[in-house]
Order: C-alpha cells, then sequence, then structure tokens
C-alpha cells in the first residue's frame, strides 16, 4: 500500500478579488520529499505555498497537511503542522538573534532544556552562532534572513513550507540552506521551497514543480522538468541547459 502523502492539494484555486492566482492546483508530496516551486514572477508559488500553510482558504479544492485542512485550524494548531516561513518576513525587533530564532518553538510543548538544544543546532546551521547576542534590527538583510529559516527550523512540524528562503543570500550560504532543506527532508518531513535560483533547485530538488499563470506546467526530476524549451516558453526568453 502507498502511504497517505504529508501534503495533498487537490484543485485548489484562489483568486484575489476576480483574479485567479492558483488554478486547480494538484500537488502530492511525500515524507522524505524535497520540492522545489519555480515560476516567473506573478505564477502563483507564494499564493500556492500560503494555501497550503493554511493561511488562505482555497475557492476551491482542498489543501491537506497531514490529512487536515489548515486553515480550519487555529494559528497554534497550525503551527503544530507545518513550519512556514513567508517572502516577507521583516521583523525589526530589538531582540537578540537567539531570543527571535527562540520564537519558533512557541506553539511546542517542548521543554526549556530541548528548546535551547534546538535553538542551537539551528544557529549553527545556519552559521549565524556568532550573531546570537546581536539585536536582529542591526543585521543585514542576508542574515536576517537567515535567523527568519533558522527560527523556522526550529518549529515542529512533519512539513516544512519556505517561501524563497535563499532570496538576499549569497552563493554559499543560499547552497548551505538548500542542503538544510535536503536534510530536513532526509529525516521524515516532507519540504516545499520555493525558488527563482533554478540552479540550486536542480542541484537539490528531488522534484520540481513548474508554474505558469497558477497552474502547474510540469512536475519530475530536474532534468525532466527545466527543459530549454520549457524554461523558455514558462520564463519567455532563451535558455540553454548545461549539465554539470
Ligand atoms: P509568485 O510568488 O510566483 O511571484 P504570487 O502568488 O505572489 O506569485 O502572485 C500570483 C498572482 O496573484 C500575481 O498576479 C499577483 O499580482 C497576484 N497577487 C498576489 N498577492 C496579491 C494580493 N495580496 N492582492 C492581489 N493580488 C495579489
Ligand atoms: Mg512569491
Amino acid at each position: 500500500m502507498t502511504p497517505i502523502p504529508m501534503i495533498q492539494a487537490r484543485g485548489v484555486t484562489y483568486a484575489y478579488d476576480q483574479r485567479t492566482a492558483v488554478n486547480r492546483l494538484e500537488l502530492s508530496v511525500a515524507a522524505g520529499e524535497f520540492v522545489c516551486l519555480v515560476g516567473p514572477n506573478g505564477s502563483g508559488k507564494t499564493t500556492a505555498l500560503r494555501l497550503l500553510a493554511g493561511e488562505l482558504v482555497p475557492a476551491e479544492g482542498e489543501a491537506l497537511i497531514d490529512g487536515a485542512a489548515l486553515w480550519r485550524l487555529g494559528v497554534r494548531e497550525r503551527a503544530s503542522h507545518r513550519a512556514f516561513l513567508a517572502q516577507h518576513d521583516r521583523r525589526d525587533v530589538p531582540y537578540p538573534v537567539r531570543t527571535v530564532v527562540g520564537f519558533g518553538a512557541y506553539a511546542s510543548a517542548m521543554d526549556t532544556h530541548e528548546r535551547e538544544a534546538r535553538v542551537t543546532r539551528a544557529l549553527s546551521a545556519l552559521e549565524i552562532g556568532g550573531l546570537a547576542d546581536r539585536p536582529v534590527a542591526e543585521l543585514s538583510g542576508g542574515e536576517r534572513r537567515r535567523v527568519a529559516i533558522a527560527r523556522t527550523l526550529v518549529q515542529d512540524g512533519t512539513v516544512l513550507l519556505m517561501d524563497e528562503p535563499t532570496d538576499s543570500l549569497d552563493l554559499g550560504h543560499a547552497d548551505v540552506v538548500m542542503r538544510r532543506c535536503r536534510s530536513e527532508a532526509r529525516d521524515g518531513r516532507a519540504v516545499v521551497v520555493s525558488t527563482h535560483d533554478l540552479n540550486l533547485a536542480a542541484r537539490h530538488a528531488d522534484t520540481v514543480v513548474m508554474l505558469r499563470h497558477g497552474e502547474v506546467r510540469s512536475v519530475g526530476t530536474a532534468s525532466d522538468v527545466l527543459t530549454a524549451e520549457a524554461l523558455s516558453e514558462v520564463y519567455e526568453c532563451d535558455v540553454r541547459v548545461m549539465q554539470h
């Protein structure tokens, strides 16, 4: 018997006012799988992730995590099912990095000792241990993004959703983040990350989902999906693909 996927979207449709942003989205992500969501600006990546995270209510269809429609749950209960990094996470808080990363555990039942251990692991994974006592408001854009990612990693949940986590990160740190996502998947989570960086997606994802005008254009391995033909069509420019 095939196991029930941890993330399931069935015919999910969403419109802002009259404009459809996600149209009949079908998606299935298993435990242990790392999916990258790609597609041009406005193709519906953020809307799709917010629907999965339970922050938006589908107009049609259903988005399920662990079999539950998260939008029906309260904020705390939602947070126990999935960790979610929003695209724009602007927290100009005066608190130190270690405290802000610890906020990731607010909905969790873990004890103080376990929380501290998790925070320390997340700081080290994102290479921000040296910033632990600095106020977040003083950090650079890329450093702040890594703090937000670390906070997301501290959260419970069998599902990890991140919207453009590598945005504003340098090459090396972007790679660190994607490798971390893959290892979270290997540890049994279902992981979905949106990115504009097709090289990173090709290198790290088990599955690539390419969106276009709010619809799934193709799903498969990077070499199936990221073809010169598909990319030229979807991104409306001349693309050549080189294997490396
Ligand atoms: P992506 O993340 O792929 O860039 P989005 O999901 O943010 O795409 O946007 C999909 C479409 O929905 C775009 O046409 C965008 O203009 C529109 N959209 C996104 N957010 C809003 C909003 N809050 N209000 C109205 N339209 C929105
Ligand atoms: Mg977006």
